[in-house]
């Protein structure tokens, strides 16, 4: 069970918000971590074998970023196959919980793309480099839960099938995690998402969809 916890906001510390989130959610079990925030245009990340207690970060200052602790299901427990992956432009990156069944077959199908990890989940962001978050999850089966970080947008894109993924309204920020108890230091105002609903996470505000139907 791996943790997942994503903020955007006004502030410009979404590093040490997300480091603090993960290490919330250590308790589910975990081999190795990862945080990706964007910074200008890009994307900057930094990923770690073992444990995130006592860990600092890094990253340059940012207002919008994720992470991830996983729990290695495809793929061993190093750094490059550790959360969040980058699809081939290293416009999006993506953090998971679960995985993607289909994964062999998503993968033959994606031609011309640049694979770095042994993972299902970059399959999957590279699927969504092709065809967007919701056109992508439909040809994932599993029990999954993403959440996406486009550098060219400021907000994060949440989509869920069987894993837990709970959004926290705060008051100038937005937060989205695998669990209710990474977010109480933020906000009690939460919405937990049900199984194929999306959402959009700004700093202003949050939208949620029906993930078949946009
Ligand atoms: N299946 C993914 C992987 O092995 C996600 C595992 C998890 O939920 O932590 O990277």
């Amino acid at each position: 069970m791996c943790g997942i916890f994503g903020v955007t906001g006004s502030k410009n510390n979404a590093a040490q918000v997300v480091l603090d989130g993960l290490t919330k959610l250590e308790y589910r079990g975990y081999d190795s971590w990862g945080i990706a925030v964007k910074k200008n245009d890009g994307l900057v990340r930094e990923r770690h074998v073992g444990k995130i207690g006592g860990a600092t970060t890094r990253l340059p200052a940012a207002t919008i970023g994720l992470g991830h602790t996983r729990w290695a299901t495809h793929g061993g427990a190093t750094e490059g196959n550790a959360h969040p992956h980058f699809d081939c432009a290293s416009r999006l990156c993506l953090v998971h919980n679960g995985i993607v069944e289909n994964f062999l077959e998503l993968k033959q199908k994606l031609k011309g793309h640049d694979f770095r990890s042994e993972t299902d989940t970059e399959v999957a962001v590279h699927l969504f480099e092709d065809l967007g978050l919701l056109k992508g999850f439909s040809q994932i089966v599993g029990m999954n839960a993403f959440i996406l970080l486009d550098s060219q947008k400021n907000q994060l894109q949440a989509v869920k099938n069987g894993s837990p993924l709970i959004i926290g309204l705060g008051k100038d920020a937005n937060y989205i995690a695998s669990d209710v108890w990474a977010l109480l230091d933020h906000t009690n105002r939460v919405i937990f998402m049900e199984d194929g609903q999306a959402a959009t996470i700004s700093a202003s505000g949050v939208e949620m969809f029906d993930a078949a139907t946009g």
